[in-house]
């Protein structure tokens, strides 16, 4: 039955509306099935992957539209279950492909689960107040910082909100008839970002912390612990991309496109594109100090305004790190805050 449902919705290497491939193939148990979702987002099909076995799971749910529930439930059908068998719901992080169903799986006795510091994206606060005086800051003109918005109040109408599910931390582990699951924390993309290692299998799936041929935005937003501090996602992600380097895994099973065989090239190639970004970052206020609209204009000329937040994230990201860094600094002129290189010390001058 599973075979059914792959070659439906992932046979081969096909899959997704947009016919990108999805992951399935060597390596991945026939117990476990992927199910491309459709998106109303670039980024294409989302990849739900349903656990056959004792409790029925789901790894993510896709958005809440009705292209992405028909999806599921034909997904679920070709593998031989109703929607209503399904048990338990594990979500890797709450962006709206990933947990948009969430709430009417819920509804339907399925059990959520997913880390305490996603539960603000769960819930779909916000935090407007802050990302607008942030955006001003930054130098936004007012019709993008309006479009951006906009952007994001569409984007929610792709998710319901999830007020209540089951909190799973690092080094927890579930059981499940065809093998035990443990719960990795894998902070950077968003900040409750789980990785779910199938014990002895060397097998993880890891949602939007490696995509191929995408460099996953580790996207800023309010740190979970403290709101009125911006979370520090680009250090985290890059911690969480040590751990991984470090779990011994063989094969990763991400939210979009095929598996990932071969993690040390993955993250290599993240880090050269990360390593890149920060150098033109540095390079554009080697010119003299700016704002982060600025820097926007310079590296992505052209940008959609609707294409705004996850731009602006990238860079702020990239400044926040180079601050905690100690390599820029920023400081108020007027409603803007302009930020510069500091300048080496002698020590570092001497030594080149
Ligand atoms: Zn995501």
């Amino acid at each position: 039955m599973a075979e059914a449902a792959r070659r439906l919705f992932g046979g081969g290497e096909r899959g997704g509306r947009a016919g990108r491939p999805i992951c399935t193939g060597v390596g991945v148990p026939d117990w476990v099935v992927p199910l491309a979702i459709p998106t109303p987002y670039p980024i294409g099909p989302v990849t739900v992957y349903l656990l056959e076995g004792e409790p029925l799971t789901l790894i993510d749910s896709g958005p809440a539209t009705r292209a992405a529930r028909r999806a599921l439930v034909d997904g679920l059908a070709a593998a031989g279950y109703r929607v209503e068998a399904v048990r338990r719901l594990l979500v890797t992080h709450g962006h709206h492909d990933h947990f948009g169903q969430a709430a009417w799986l819920a509804k339907g006795g399925v059990e959520v689960f997913a880390h305490p510091h996603e539960a603000r994206n769960l819930r779909q606060e916000r935090a407007y107040a802050i990302l607008w005086r942030q955006l001003s800051l930054a130098g936004l003109p007012l019709l993008t910082r309006l479009a951006l918005l906009a952007g994001l109040l569409a984007l929610d109408t792709t998710a319901r909100p999830v007020s209540r599910f089951a909190e799973l931390v690092e080094g927890e582990t579930l059981q499940h008839s065809r093998g035990r699951i443990r719960v990795h924390h894998l902070p950077g993309h968003s900040p409750g970002h789980l990785g779910f290692e199938l014990v002895d299998a060397g097998i993880m799936w890891t949602g939007d912390t490696l995509l191929e041929g995408i460099t996953p935005n580790a996207v800023v937003g309010p740190d979970p612990e403290d709101p009125t501090r911006p979370f520090r996602s680009l250090a985290a992600y890059n911690d969480s991309l040590v751990k991984l380097e470090r779990s011994g895994v063989g094969l990763l099973l991400p939210g979009h496109g095929p598996c990932i065989r071969d993690l040390s090239a993955a993250i290599a190639s993240v880090r050269q594109r990360q390593d890149q970004r920060s150098r033109q970052v540095q390079r554009l206020l080697d010119r003299g100090p700016a704002p982060v609209m600025a820097l926007l204009r310079a590296l992505f000329p052209g940008l959609p305004a609707v294409e705004t937040f996850l731009a602006f994230s990238e860079v702020f990201g990239h400044l926040l790190e180079l601050e905690r860094r100690g390599r820029v600094r920023r400081r108020r002129l007027g409603r803007r805050e302009l930020w510069e290189l500091v300048p080496l010390g002698p020590s570092s001058a001497a030594s080149g």
